[in-house]
């Protein structure tokens, strides 16, 4: 195929599935450290005055913040992405297998080695710490903007919504690296192994994405062998969240 019509074939494919285009956003990120109200990758989250930090339940170390995003510092068109209020995402990166049941660094949602939480930053009395208790905390990045970009669904899905796409199609829409790769807030998933949303456990509807976070790009983490992580909510109870992920 030659160049101009490797292009219009792009442009033809995106305009037969631009029904389904969605508007994803990278988070632009400066290493400092931010307050506890504020968007950030790792450092120190807000929590209540009368709380620890939240540990994992299976080893009982104090687990990784990997993300916390403030509702009011999305963007105008994503504010409601979660609901309000400040989102937490807590990880229990430890790999060491002190018993084979181990739950760790689970791929699978709702295990006990994580924690996510909405929190109403009105009402509870905010306490700082001065460090991380989380051994090997992952380096401070705090969230100062928002880059929009294009986002389709991949094949799978699309043929789940009704568009059967060609072999030649479904590679270019991989070249063009859709869904998008790395960290993202809304958008579509990019699964690795198929279609992964929870169902929530409380009405069994498929859970919707909230943020993607992807091996090595603002962590300093990879989910397995590159894998990739998705943090997913109910649509009808706020309060199931999800994180799982899977990899090649
Ligand atoms: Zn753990
Ligand atoms: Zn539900």
């Amino acid at each position: 195929m030659t160049t101009k019509n490797k292009i219009s074939a792009e442009q033809h494919l995106l305009n037969r599935i631009v029904a389904f285009k969605k508007t994803a956003w990278f988070p632009v990120v400066e290493n400092k450290t931010g307050s506890v109200l504020t968007s950030k990758f790792s450092g120190i989250p807000l929590l209540n005055e009368n709380e620890t930090w939240p540990k994992c339940g299976s080893c009982h170390q104090e687990m990784q913040l990997f993300v916390q995003l403030n509702a009011s510092e999305l963007p105008k068109e994503a504010q409601q992405a979660f609901g309000g209020g400040i989102l937490q995402v807590f990880y229990c990166t430890n790999l060491e297998q002190t018993d084979k049941n181990s739950e760790c660094d689970a791929y699978y949602p709702f295990a006990n080695s994580a924690l996510l939480r909405i929190l109403d930053p009105a009402k509870l009395v905010a306490k700082t710490l001065n460090s991380s208790p989380v051994i090997n905390a992952f380096e401070e990045k705090v969230i100062v903007g928002w880059k929009a970009i294009d986002d389709y669904p991949n094949p799978e899905e699309l043929d789940e919504l009704g568009v059967e796409l060609s072999d030649a199609e479904s590679e270019l829409l991989y070249e063009q690296d859709y869904p998008k790769s790395g960290d993202k807030l809304l958008g579509w998933p990019a699964w690795i192994q198929g279609i992964e949303y929870p169902d929530c456990p409380d009405c069994g509807d498929r859970m919707k994405l909230i943020f993607q976070l992807d091996s090595e790009d603002n962590l300093d983490y990879m989910f397995g062998d590159s894998g990739i992580a998705h943090v997913t909510q109910c649509e009808k109870h706020p309060d199931k969240l999800a994180i799982a992920w899977a990899c090649c």
